[in-house]
Order: structure tokens, then sequence, then C-alpha cells
């Protein structure tokens, strides 16, 4: 599909609901310059908007998500803030597609340095230093390294590890790249980390017919040419998953990789999920989890067979987790702004440079956020840590890991080694602060690897 962006004005929200678009052109997909990486994508030759700046984006177009429900031949639109609603979609099969890059930030490297090809790719910090994994390669996974873990301890469980610095800009511009591909599908997109992304593929699939199999499959051939672009023009990997909704491709992208099409069948969907933990669903992170298998609920089926209502385990989110449990998930792609931080912060009575001090206050923040967390059920990409010293001088320092991170403990271990990589307590410290940001919805799933 050709990508040229033109500009169609966008009168008003109710102009477009009226079928009253003042067009000026076709938008074949659209990608908004402030929101780095974050693509909302107008639907391909039927309106759009291609506003300049931010303030004339919010006030003239709001509606740039849009959906022909050809049953009654209406436009259907909207809100950007609101994602795609239920009521906007009634009777329409949706076809959503999640993908996701195989062992991106690794793989990456090793397409620059083709040397590395097959070799187990450590990202992160030298296995003989005070530091971290970022990123793990198949070869490196494959003795269990995982991110977020201490680099020395990847050295002892891979020794041939071969290491390297991260290249944050190098990743983000090689996202930007993949995601201009992933656009130029026509597909409606959120965008959920570098190198992750959910489409919503169902007016590219024909929505209109009536069975739900016949629409979904249509998208197969569509996910595998996506594949073979992203293959072709960026020497990458990527896997993905189709199905109904975002729950159950998310789960589809996992399944196989790397380079994984996974199609979820409706038909097929309470069977798919029977044998998965019930970690695997979207929003159970540790405590849902150990809440569950206590009560001797372990995989996904025992949800599915479990007579009563799950409210008196896990309160008012029992019903949504019964429906997970069935591959029910009417969550709308998010299209607009969602929480962008959670951080936590102290300033001491007398400043200090104490690292058993310090040390506990990184502790416990660290539990706070996770905490926040995991009520949100949400996972962080980012962590940071802020310091202010006693002429109140002030910064702040941040590392970014590939695979979210959901634990206190990571994001303790991530704080840390921030402190100590960057030297940040030489001298006494009025404030410490820790803080996650590069938010997404829970980790789905450790399915395979687990340490
Ligand atoms: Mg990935």
């Amino acid at each position: 599909m050709n990508a040229v962006q033109r500009r169609i004005r966008v009168s008003s929200w109710e102009a477009l609901g009226g079928m009253g678009v003042e067009a000026e052109g076709r938008v074949d997909w659209w990608q908004p310059a402030w929101r780095e990486g974050t693509g909302i994508a107008a639907v391909p030759g039927r309106f759009g908007a291609f506003p300049e700046t931010r303030d004339e984006f919010y006030e003239s177009a709001s509606p740039l998500a849009g959906v022909s429900d050809s049953r009654s031949s209406s436009l259907q639109v909207s809100r950007l803030s609101g994602g795609w609603g239920r009521a906007s979609l009634a009777g329409v099969h949706r076809v959503i597609l999640h993908l996701d890059m195989d062992a991106f930030y690794a793989s990456v490297e090793q397409r620059d340095h083709p040397e590395l090809k097959g070799r187990p790719v450590i990202v992160g910090a030298a296995g003989d230093q005070r530091g971290v994994v970022c990123a793990a390669s198949y070869e490196a996974r494959k003795f269990g390294v995982r991110s977020a873990m201490p680099s020395r301890t990847a050295a002892r469980l891979c020794p041939q590890g071969v290491f390297l610095r991260p290249r944050m800009d190098r990743y983000r511009d090689e996202s930007r790249e993949i995601m201009r591909l992933v656009a130029e599908t026509g597909a409606v997109i959120q965008q959920v980390s570098v190198d992750e992304a959910y489409l919503d593929f169902t007016l590219l699939c024909g929505a209109e017919s009536d069975d739900p199999e016949v629409v979904l499959e249509r998208a197969v051939p569509q996910a595998h040419e996506l594949q073979e672009r992203i293959q072709r023009e960026r020497q990458l990997s990527a896997s993905i998953g189709v199905a109904s909704n975002k729950l159950l491709a998310k789960l589809g992208s996992d399944f196989r990789k790397p380079a994984g099409l996974t199609l979820i069948r409706e038909r097929e969907k309470v069977a798919f999920l029977r044998p998965l933990p019930v970690r695997a669903l979207h929003g159970v992170g540790t405590v849902t989890e150990k809440t569950l298998t206590d009560a001797g609920l372990k995989t996904v089926g025992d949800l599915q067979d479990h007579p009563g209502d799950l409210r008196a385990l896990v309160g008012s989110w029992g019903p949504v987790l019964k429906r997970f449990a069935f591959g029910d998930d009417d969550r709308p792609l998010e299209l607009g702004d969602e929480v962008r931080s959670i951080s936590s912060e102290n300033t001491f009575e007398s400043d200090t440079e104490d690292r058993a001090v310090l040390r506990q206050c990184l502790r416990e923040q660290a539990e706070d956020i996770a905490g926040r967390m995991e009520r949100r059920r949400l996972a962080a990409l980012t962590v940071q840590v802020k310091v202010r010293y006693t002429d109140f001088t002030t910064l702040t320092r941040q590392i970014s890991v590939d695979e979210p991170v959901t634990q206190a403990r990571d994001v303790y271990r991530l704080g840390c080694w921030l402190l100590a990589q960057h030297r940040l307590v030489h001298r006494p410290l009025r404030l410490l602060g820790l803080g996650v940001s590069g938010l997404q919805e829970g980790r789905i799933q450790q399915l395979v690897f687990r340490w």
C-alpha cells in the first residue's frame, strides 16, 4: 500500500458522525510526530486527519480512528481517547493482531554484526561487571539468561555469552522503521512498546461476514505478508498472533517464537487456553497467581471449571477473569494517553550516604511501585532513579529493558544498578526516588523461561 500522507480536514466530531466529512484528500496512513513511535492510523482511503500541531490534533481531530460498518453503511468513529468502543463495533467480528519482534535488541545486534549470528548475545552490562541484562538472544535464552537478571548471573549460566552494551538510540530508530511498515498495512495500531503492537485488522478483513472464523482467516495472509516484509526490509523476525481480541492475540504471538504466526480460532480458544498456567492470563501477576494456586486453581482450565464466582478470590475483578479464562475480552485498542509513570520518593530527615539506609529505602520504594503496578495490571520497560544532594542539585538516570518488569526485586535491582553505574552516591543524599515508566499492560506470561 502506498503510504502517501495527504490532508483531510475533519470539521467536527458531529460532522463525521453524519458522514459530513469535509475532505481535501485521502490518508493512507498517519502517524503523529509528537508521540514518538506511537501510531494512530486512519482507515485507509476512508477519512482521517493529518494535523500539524498537537493542539490542532486535539482540537480538530479527536475522532481519528474510524470504522465503516458496512451492514448499516454508516460511518462509525471512536474518539481517540476512548479507543475502539464495543458499541461502535456491535455486530462486527473483530480481528486483532499482536505483533512482537523476536529478541528485539539482540536481533538488531546480530543483524548489524553478522559474525554474531547463531551466537548467544547478551545485551547489557559486561559479564564481569555489576550490572544487568537488558536483552538476550534465543541462543542465550537456552542457557536461562533473561532480561533484568544480573550480568554476573548471566555470565555464570552462559560463559560463552557475547556481552554487548545496549544502543538504545539504534533500537528506537529501528522501532520507528518497523512501525512505519506496520502502519502501511492500514490497520489501526496501538503500539505498546518499542517492539510490540496491537493491530486492529477488522476493516481489512471484511468484517461483514457472518462467520467469525472466515473473517479471522482472512487476516492470516496479510499477517504473513507483514512478517515477510519486515524480514525482507529490516532483516528482523517478528511473531504474530491473530485472534478476535487482544488477550488471545498476545498469547498467539508468544505461542510459537521466533517467526511464528498463530491463528487462534474462535472455536478453538477455550481448548487453547485450558492447559496454560493461570499466570498466562492478562493481569494475573505474582500476587493473584499465588491466591489462585493456593485455592487449587493452577491452570486456565481450572478457572474454566471453577463452579463458583471468582470474586471470593480476586475481588471485583472475578467476572472479568472468568471471561478471560474462556477467551472473551472486549478491551479496545488504547489509542489515547495512558498512565505514563509510577514513582515513589523519600526525603531523608538528615542527609545520608549510608548504603544500608539507601538500599532499604529503595527496597521499600520498589515494593510500593510493584504493588501499584500489580493493582493496575501494568508492567514497566524503564526504571528510573532520582537523587537530590544537600545543595539541591537533582539528577535522574534511567535504564530500559526489552522484557517488561513487574516484580519488586527487578525494580530494586535495576535501581541499585543505576545508582552504582552512575556513581550517584558520592556525597550525602537529601532525597532518593525510584520510578518506572514505559508502562504497558501486565506481562502475560513466562511460560518457558522462569528464574
Ligand atoms: Mg519482543
